[in-house]
C-alpha cells in the first residue's frame, strides 16, 4: 500500500492532532504519501485532498481541535454521497482511508468499508462510547477540563455554604460527568444512563448539608433528562428542600477545546501508529482502539450501533466518597 489518507470526523477531540501527526509520521517512515482531507467527510465529498509532509504536522500536537477540519455531513449518509467520497480518493490514487472520530464517524467509515473501499477507524471522542476500546483520544483532557472546574467552584462553594451544578457535555453518554464527579468528589451525579428525579437531588443535598458539609457539587451530564437547565429551575421553586443556596455552571464547548493531556497525546500516538501498522498488515473494516494497554483492532462490524456502557457500580463507589 504506497498512498492514504486521513481525515477527522463528527465532534472534535484534544488529541486528533497527535493522531493525524502519527497517522502522517509512521505512514511516511513505512515509504508511503500521506493525504489530508478537509473538513471530514464533507472534505471527501468535495475533493479537497491535499498531501502531507513530516513538516505539515509539526506543532500541531499540543493543540486542542483538529487543524484538517471536522464536520457532521448529511450527504455522507447517502450512498451517492460516498460514491462521490470514493471517487475523489480514487482520482488521487489513494488505496484507503483513515477515519479518526467517534460512534457516528465509525459508522460513516464502516458504510464505506461496506461499498467495498478500505477503511481503518481511530477511536476519538470525549464521549468514551466505542466499542472495541477502553478509552477514546479526548476523554482524559475532557475529564481534566470538568475537574479543574470542580476544584475552583469547590472552593469558592465552601467559602460561602453553597451547592454547585456543573453541567459537562455528553448527549447520550454520562462517563466524563460520572468520572470527573468522583474525581472531584460530587455529591451527587445525574448522566442518561441513571437519571434522578429533581426531588431524589434535593434529597441528596439536604443530607449533605445535615451531615455538616460545607459545599456540595452536582455533576449532571447535558444529556440527562433533569439537566442543569430542568434542575435549577426546580431548585428556584424548591430552594427550601436544598438547605445549601445553588448556583449553576455550563462548562460547554470549553472541554472540547483544551490542550490535550500527556495521556490523551500518547494514546492518539499508539493509535495513529497503530492505524498504519493495521493496513501494512492488510487488515482493513477495523478500529484501532486500546485494550488493556495493547493496541487491539476490533472490525467495525462489531462496533455500529452499540454504545460501550458505563459501569454503574461506579455509583456506588460515588456515594460512600461522598458520605
Ligand atoms: P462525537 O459523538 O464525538 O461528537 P461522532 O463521530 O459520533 O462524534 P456524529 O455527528 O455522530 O459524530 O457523526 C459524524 C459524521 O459521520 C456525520 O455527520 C455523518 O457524515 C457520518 N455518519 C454518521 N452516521 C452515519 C451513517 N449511518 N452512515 C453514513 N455516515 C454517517
Amino acid at each position: 500500500m504506497k498512498r492514504i489518507a486521513v481525515l477527522t470526523s463528527g465532534g472534535d477531540a484534544p488529541g486528533m492532532n497527535a493522531a493525524i501527526r502519527a497517522v502522517v509520521r509512521t505512514g511516511l517512515d513505512a515509504g508511503m504519501d500521506v493525504f489530508g482531507v478537509r473538513k471530514g467527510y464533507a472534505g471527501l465529498i468535495e475533493g479537497d485532498i491535499f498531501y502531507l509532509s513530516r513538516r505539515d504536522v509539526g506543532g500541531v500536537m499540543h493543540l486542542g481541535g483538529t487543524f484538517l477540519g471536522s464536520a457532521r455531513c448529511q450527504e455522507f449518509y447517502t450512498e451517492e454521497g460516498r460514491r462521490l467520497a470514493i471517487a475523489n480518493l480514487e482520482k488521487q490514487g489513494i488505496e484507503a482511508l483513515v477515519v479518526i472520530g467517534g460512534n457516528g464517524s465509525q459508522t460513516g467509515s464502516h458504510a464505506l468499508w461496506k461499498m467495498g473501499y478500505p477503511v481503518v477507524g481511530v477511536a476519538s471522542t470525549i464521549d468514551n462510547d466505542l466499542e472495541g476500546t477502553d478509552v477514546t483520544i479526548g476523554v482524559d483532557t475532557a475529564i481534566n477540563v470538568a475537574l479543574e472546574a470542580i476544584d475552583r467552584l469547590k472552593v469558592t462553594a465552601t467559602s460561602h455554604r453553597r451547592a454547585f451544578l456543573v453541567e459537562t457535555m455528553g448527549r447520550k453518554c454520562g462517563y466524563v460527568a460520572l468520572m470527573a464527579g468522583i474525581a472531584g468528589g460530587a455529591e451527587v451525579v445525574v448522566i442518561p444512563e441513571r437519571e434522578l428525579a429533581p426531588e431524589e437531588v434535593a434529597r441528596e443535598l439536604r443530607a449533605a448539608y445535615d451531615r455538616g458539609k460545607s459545599h456540595a457539587l452536582v455533576v449532571v451530564a447535558e444529556g440527562a433528562r433533569n439537566n442543569a437547565r430542568k434542575l435549577i429551575k426546580h431548585f428556584e421553586e424548591h430552594s427550601e428542600a436544598v438547605g445549601f443556596s445553588l448556583r449553576v455552571t455550563i462548562l460547554g464547548h470549553v472541554q472540547r477545546g483544551a490542550a490535550p493531556t500527556a495521556a490523551d497525546r500518547l494514546l492518539a500516538t499508539w493509535l495513529g501508529e497503530g492505524a498504519v501498522r493495521a493496513l501494512l498488515r492488510g487488515e482493513q473494516g477495523v478500529l484501532v482502539g486500546m485494550r488493556g494497554n495493547h493496541v487491539v483492532t476490533t472490525p467495525l462490524d462489531e462496533i455500529v450501533g452499540r454504545q460501550k456502557p458505563i459501569d454503574l457500580s461506579l455509583f456506588e463507589l460515588a456515594r460512600i466518597m461522598a458520605q
